[in-house]
């Protein structure tokens, strides 16, 4: 279809991703966002070779290599310091013909945004739509509208465009654990800085990924029940506390973190849901598929949506609502597995069944690093992109 007139609601990976694919087809793209000043939630983000093809498709190869982390292994210890698998990434980078990029967030977000041809208007909270059947029209909360040929909800995980397309609000659901995340200078002293490194027992973890401009970006993970909080100025004691007894290159990290940059928060998903589409609106990233972390595919989710919705626009004919239709069917299949996946691998991680975590701890020693990396391409090839 062509002249279209795009209106995008959220400028979050999903939003830029989106914008930028849409542009470079030929159509008019507005992207809103409620926020003042844009700052990703996070810290980093490693970007696995599936979302990194939609952004070589999109001209950002180069950028991305330049930003993001060699990565090179992947490395599996206990809270004892016991060394689990040592994974080589070289197979998986030759299987699926691209490597992964761990990245920090704002250098993702900044090069999204100076790829987008065009404004992102700030301070723009959406609160509605209308669907004229020819047209909708988006309403923002200070009176000022956006009319376009199709609306999409890029939104994120609270998104409050999702109950006018479902027809009902749903809740996240708690995944039962607290991530901590940031960054630090990287220093061979914490990790080898080609090197995933993850520490793994008690049903908790510590790891760090290589990021550019020679940073680690950290995560922790604890299972807790839902509603705990920490101020900042305590999160390095918290931590201290839930990993004491843990190998001394983790209390390390722990002490040279800056707590006042460190979020915590707790794991949610979303869905399966069975409806990313009404009319002339789309739900797009977290807002129609949010998924635990624990696969590294939320992301990259959201930028092969953006992929396959600008592929039916271009190449279907016989009205937007098909279009979108097709985008439906294809990511629904395609996210909600993820999510359920995700959610698996979640429940395995973090203990929801004890002895189901003391099994992965064993396949872990057990496992040939082939079997690793076979799997993650796996989930990789079975994008858009191959
Ligand atoms: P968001 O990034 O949430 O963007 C939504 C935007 O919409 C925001 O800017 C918000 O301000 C705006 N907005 C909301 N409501 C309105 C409104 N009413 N009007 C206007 N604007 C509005 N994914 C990976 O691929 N790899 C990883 O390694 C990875 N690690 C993760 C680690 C953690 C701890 C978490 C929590 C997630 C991780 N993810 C990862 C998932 C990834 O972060 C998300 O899937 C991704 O950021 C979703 O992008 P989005 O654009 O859909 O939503």
């Amino acid at each position: 279809m062509y002249n279209l007139k795009i209106i995008i609601i959220g400028a979050g990976i999903g939003g830029l991703t989106t914008g930028i694919a849409l542009k470079k087809a030929g159509y008019q793209v507005e992207i809103y966002d409620k926020v003042k000043e844009l700052r990703p939630a996070g810290a980093g983000i490693s970007l696995w070779s599936n979302g990194v093809k939609v952004l070589n498709k999109l001209g950002l190869g180069d950028k991305m290599a330049a930003i993001g982390g060699q990565m090179n292994q992947m490395q599996y210890r206990s809270y004892k310091d016991e060394l689990l698998n040592d994974i080589s990434l070289q197979p998986l980078i030759k299987e699926v013909g691209q490597r992964p990029y761990p990245v920090a967030r704002t250098d993702l977000q900044q090069m999204l945004l100076e790829a987008f041809p065009g404004t992102v208007k700030l301070g723009s909270k959406c609160v509605g739509f209308e669907d004229f059947g020819d047209r909708v029209t988006a309403i923002f909360e200070d009176g000022n509208t956006a009319t376009g040929d199709l609306l999409i909800a890029a939104d994120g995980v609270r998104s409050t465009l999702r109950p006018y397309i479902l027809g009902t609000e749903i809740e996240p659901r708690y995944a039962g654990y607290v991530n901590w995340n940031g960054l630090v200078k990287a220093s061979e002293d914490l990790a080898p800085k080609n090197t995933w490194m993850i520490y793994v027992g008690e049903h908790k973890r510590a790891s760090m990924m290589p990021v550019g401009g020679d940073r680690f970006y950290f995560f922790f993970d604890v299972p807790l029940p839902k509603g705990t909080s920490t101020p900042p100025e305590a999160i390095q004691k918290e931590l201290a506390n839930f990993f004491s007894g843990w190998p001394q290159v983790v209390q390390n990290l722990i002490k040279q973190i800056n707590p006042l940059e460190t979020n915590r928060l707790e794991i949610h998903d979303i869905g399966p849901i069975d409806t990313f589409v009404r009319g002339r609106v789309a739900l797009l990233g977290d807002a129609a598929h949010t998924t635990t972390p624990d696969l590294g595919q939320g992301g990259c989710q959201a930028m092969e949506d953006a992929e396959v919705l600008t592929h039916y626009l271009l190449t279907t004919n016989i009205s937007v609502e098909d279009a979108l239709k097709r985008y439906e069917k294809e990511r629904k299949e395609r996210a909600n597995a993820i999510v359920l996946k995700a959610r698996k691998r979640a429940d395995q991680i973090h203990g929801k069944e004890p002895e189901i975590t003391q099994q992965w701890y064993q396949q872990l020693r057990q496992e040939s690093p082939l079997d690793v990396t076979n799997a993650i391409s796996k989930t990789i090839l079975g994008g858009p992109l191959h």
